[in-house]
């Protein structure tokens, strides 16, 4: 075998000499915190973990026939649901992402298109260029066209554009609340109204967004309307894992009703073992993501949450300020998150290498050019500090020629 390649020791090593190897790879306190960004503070992060901690070996394949497992895996779809305004009927699956909640939803909405527009054998769905990157790979999984289309002047998806990419094939439209890579809301109204005109699913993915919009709209600020309340959204997804600061992997799929959720369920028995009855894609997975999210929900409530929303505003008012003061940068003032800068005097790429050499995780936007901050309610005001004090010495440096080499814009 190739030597340089790891093989498994022969005989097991010290626990002490492997920590001493793992050590050194964890992250600074104060810089590192966006890398393992969308914790809460440390309080919220404790009582996650002890949950997490608890039940990781309990087996959530079993959630569809173990009563106390169902029932706290119910509790969670029930509390998440509950903040997006759903009619009696609505219905939900817990999911290990983002990624996972989208595909759930693609796989649904093709199922129900079988079923109502049986002559479609090349389905389509329709976005715009913002929707995120899991779309297409799931539009590869489940063989379906998706379409992107060009954003309006505003950023948000172009009405007029969906519109026209709408073919006979289409069986879908995805909006966004917000998008990703700057912050925009799509206008979630109007394009529900075109999907219920021609007979089309909507989904709206509120991944970022979802557990932080219905309380920062209660702290006053106003927010397109995207949820339940909207005739027309068929399904949502939401991440737990962001601003709801459950321990990843944790998200959540919404279905407007229980009729809605019968395209998710699939559920073979043509196996020795008889019926296999699963909640989604996974088969074994561990219980505690499950038990912290519920237990992440119930400690923080509807109060916690509010004064979680109050300080991100705050710690993002603050870097607004911030960045805007160092010169040669702007910061957005988008609708939402993720918190987002540009530069038209320094190269981001520079300013993103450097951030990261420092331990900063921030991710890139390559069009427009964009750097993009992980901002969550765990980030204090020395994170924040610090981080504009690196952040202004970099483009100091930056200004004066002396750089090493950047690092690309992406995701
Ligand atoms: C994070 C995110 C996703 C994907 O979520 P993962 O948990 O990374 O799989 C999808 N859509 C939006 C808008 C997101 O912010």
């Amino acid at each position: 075998m190739d030597s340089s390649r790891m093989a498994l020791p022969a005989t097991g090593r010290s626990r002490s000499e492997l920590e001493a190897e793992l050590r050194p790879l964890l992250p600074d306190e104060v810089r590192g915190h966006w890398r393992r960004a969308f914790r809460g503070p440390p309080d919220v992060q404790a009582v996650g973990r002890q949950a997490y901690d608890w039940f990781q070996a309990d087996n959530g394949l079993l959630s569809m026939r173990v009563e106390w497992l169902g029932r706290i895996e119910t509790e969670v779809i029930e509390m998440a649901s509950s903040l997006f305004n759903p009619p009696n009927d609505a219905a939900g699956n817990f999911t290990s992402g983002g990624s996972e909640s989208i595909y759930c939803a693609l796989h649904a909405m093709r199922e129900w298109a079988r079923e109502k527009y049986p002559h479609i054998t090349a389905p389509e769905v329709v976005m715009p260029y913002s929707a995120h990157p899991s779309f297409s790979k799931g539009g590869h999984y489940f063989g379906l066209k998706i379409v992107r289309t060009a954003l309006g002047p505003d950023r948000r998806a172009s009405l007029t554009n969906l519109a026209e990419a709408i073919t006979p094939n289409t069986i879908g439209v995805v909006a966004s609340a917000p998008c990703w890579p700057f912050g925009a809301y799509d206008p979630v109204p109007a394009i529900a109204q075109l999907a219920q005109e021609r007979g089309l699913w909507m989904h709206v993915d509120a991944c970022v967004g979802g557990y932080l919009a219905p309380f920062v709209e209660r702290l006053g600020v106003p927010l397109p309307a995207w949820d339940f309340r909207v005739p027309g959204v068929s399904s949502i997804s939401a991440d737990l894992h962001k601003y709801g600061y459950c321990p990843k992997p944790a998200s959540t799929i919404l279905w407007r009703s229980r009729a809605l959720q019968r395209y998710h369920w699939v559920h073979p028995s043509d196996w020795p073992g008889g019926p296999y009855n699963m909640t989604g894609f996974a088969g074994t997975r561990t219980a505690g993501p499950i038990f912290a999210a519920w237990m992440v929900l119930q400690y923080l409530g509807q109060e916690g949450y509010l004064g979680l929303a109050r300080h991100l505003l705050a710690m993002k008012e603050r870097l607004i300020e911030g960045i805007n003061g160092i010169g040669g940068l702007r910061a957005w003032r988008n609708d939402l998150m993720p918190l987002v800068f540009e530069s038209t005097e320094v190269d981001l790429t520079v300013i993103k290498g450097e951030l990261s050499r420092l331990g900063w995780a921030v991710v890139g936007c390559a069009d427009p050019p964009l750097i993009n901050i992980p901002l969550d309610a765990g980030t204090d005001q020395v994170m924040v500090e610090r981080f504009l004090a690196d952040l202004a010495e970099i483009v100091r440096q930056a200004r004066r020629g002396k750089v090493s080499a950047g690092e690309a814009l992406q995701y």
